[in-house]
């Protein structure tokens, strides 16, 4: 890899910079990079002050960078998994040594508040540590039953799929394009990743610190450059891809995919529901809205945008829920004393600015907010509920990825589903109500892969034994569990006979008879008589 010499004079003035970051250290980081001579340099969200120039890769560095990652997969499959577990848990360690650094970098690329950024780091923590305990036992191989038992048996083990590629965005620049990383590499794959353009300092901070756990440096490998740049290259190169991203890209990458054949994890959009049921806690559901739509300044994937009231309880929860609102600190600092960042770039600054003026021009009310905080930083944006949305305004159905919900008024809990339910997305959903079963059948109600009873959006994404993802337009594939590390495997079915004759066809007619007596009698026995045996041999 081509390192650059030296950091632009003027990176990082102190006054724009947290306190930990030194030029040093984000020269240390850059080396990780390959560099064709092309610096791009994003600007902080919380300043507006240019951030360290990154060294941009073209399709020839990627093609290079992947071949090298791919070189190193072998050795790396080789290593017993639970060795390569072991690298998991060093990392996790590394990353709670180093939080206020991670928690510093972040929220210089990203503008995000400080407690965002520990969660998100606390998040990261968890799935290094998740995988590295159970990551075994995912991929443990299984017995499968075979048309002649106890002469041809089957097993079912996983292989790596060899070089994964994950693109991910900048809103979550360690949760996603890190967390996605450490299941492919427990696997025993190598990794490519595609930083993104506006948050990639974080990211080489984690891979910088997973090697030094112990990860060899060739199976992780970072590029940086634009989506339109480098991103058919990086597909090209990978034998699967998970990508975070916006659902018209996952779709355009989604034809790419295929044409090559590979498998892809798309996690896309979403505008997700929260219903308020006449029996909920409303001061508990006020407070869990106020962290579902505003966390992160509303660029969450799973974040809630609209917001289902039962009449009876309406007029309560608007009033605890604006309250809880306005009271809301923002600013732009590295200490917890604020409660919302900044929005990370000036493209999401109009999007959301656009959302609000078209739902005013055509009628709807605003209850709190509504207005960009040039006077608090050049991209932040008040904390804004509407209310009196209709369909003809563009906030009703599209994502806005912002601090912007609209609040609705029910007369019952099937008109809240029925709504919730509209629309082209199904990633997550929020139900709040006393009667917890109740919750629980209402949530089977709601096209979601993750459904929430009684929290806005976390509960689900931090259960890292159950799979996470989106239905419909909110993509394809999932993280966490089981399925978040079976996806970067191929499963293979090896049999065994143990009379190593091959039946001449006399025979095989009667077998065939045979089968169709014992298939006749199967149909007779309840199914739990062919459950698949776990594997506990050599795999
Ligand atoms: P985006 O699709 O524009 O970009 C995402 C990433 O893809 C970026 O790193 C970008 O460089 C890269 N990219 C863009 N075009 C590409 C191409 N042709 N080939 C390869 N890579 C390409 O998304 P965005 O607007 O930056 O991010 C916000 C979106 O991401 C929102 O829609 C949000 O809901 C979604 N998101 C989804 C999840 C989830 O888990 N479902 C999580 C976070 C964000």
């Amino acid at each position: 890899m081509t390192s650059v010499r030296s950091p632009e004079v003027g990176d990082p003035p102190s006054a724009d910079h947290p306190r930990a970051v030194d030029p040093a250290l984000i020269h240390t980081l850059r080396t990780q990079l390959p560099h064709t001579g092309a610096l791009r340099r994003a600007a902080a969200p919380f300043t507006g002050q240019p951030l360290p120039g990154v060294p941009q890769a073209n399709p020839a560095a990627v093609a290079e960078t992947a071949r090298s990652a791919r070189g190193a997969q072998d050795s790396w499959a080789r290593t017993p998994i639970r060795e390569r577990e072991a690298v998991a848990r060093r990392f996790a360690r590394a990353l709670i040594e180093n939080h206020d650094l991670l928690c510093d970098l972040m929220q210089w690329e990203t503008g995000k508040a400080r407690v965002h950024a520990a969660i998100e780091v606390q998040g990261v923590i968890s799935v290094a540590s998740y995988y590295g305990r159970t990551g075994a036992e995912h991929l443990r191989g299984r017995r499968a039953r075979t048309a002649v038992p106890g002469i041809v048996s089957a097993r079912v083990g996983y292989r790596p799929k060899g070089l994964v590629g994950v693109i991910a965005p900048w809103n979550y620049p360690l949760f996603l394009a890190v967390g996605d990383v450490i299941p492919a590499l427990v696997a025993g794959n190598a990794v490519l990743s595609k930083a993104d353009s506006q948050a990639p300092w974080t990211l080489l901070l984690a891979r910088k610190l997973a090697v030094e756990a112990g990860l060899p440096p060739a199976v992780w490998q970072v590029v940086a450059g634009s989506g339109a740049e480098i991103g058919s290259a990086v597909i090209d190169a990978v034998d699967y891809l998970c990508f975070t991203g916006s659902t018209a890209t996952g779709r355009a990458i989604a034809r790419q995919c295929a044409d090559r054949l590979i498998g892809a994890s798309l996690e896309l959009g979403g505008k997700n529901p929260m219903i308020v049921c006449a029996d909920a806690d409303v001061d508990a559901a006020a407070t869990g809205a106020v962290q579902a739509c505003f966390s992160n300044a509303g660029q969450m994937c799973i974040g809630v945008e609209r917001i289902y009231v039962h009449e009876r309880v309406y007029s309560q929860f608007v009033d605890a829920f604006v309250g809880r609102t306005r009271r809301l600190r923002l600013g732009s600092d590295y200490t917890y004393a604020t409660d919302m960042g900044s929005l990370t770039s000036r493209r999401q600054l109009e999007t959301t600015t656009a959302h609000v003026e078209d739902a005013v021009a055509k009628g709807a009310t605003v209850l709190t907010g509504g207005r960009p905080r040039p006077d608090v930083g050049p991209l932040f944006h008040d904390p804004t509920v509407l209310a009196d949305v209709t369909a003809a305004m563009t906030v009703y159905a599209e994502e806005t990825f912002g601090p912007v919900v609209s609040v609705y008024r029910v007369a019952s809990e099937d008109e809240a589903v029925r709504l919730a339910n509209e629309g082209e997305y199904g990633l997550s959903a929020s139900v709040w109500t006393k009667d917890l079963g109740r919750g629980r059948a209402l949530a089977r109600l709601i096209v979601a892969g993750a459904v929430n009873v009684n929290d806005g959006y976390l509960s689900a994404i931090a259960a890292l034994g159950a799979p996470m993802g989106g239905m419909r337009s909110s993509g394809v594939g999932r993280r966490h569990g089981r399925e978040g590390i079976v996806r970067y495997t191929e499963s293979q079915t090896v049999t065994t006979q143990r009379v190593p004759t091959p039946y001449p066809d006399r025979m095989r007619a009667g077998l065939l008879r045979v089968m169709n007596s014992t298939t006749r009698l199967k149909l007779a026995l309840p199914s739990r008589f062919f459950m698949p045996q776990p594997f506990r041999g050599r795999r």
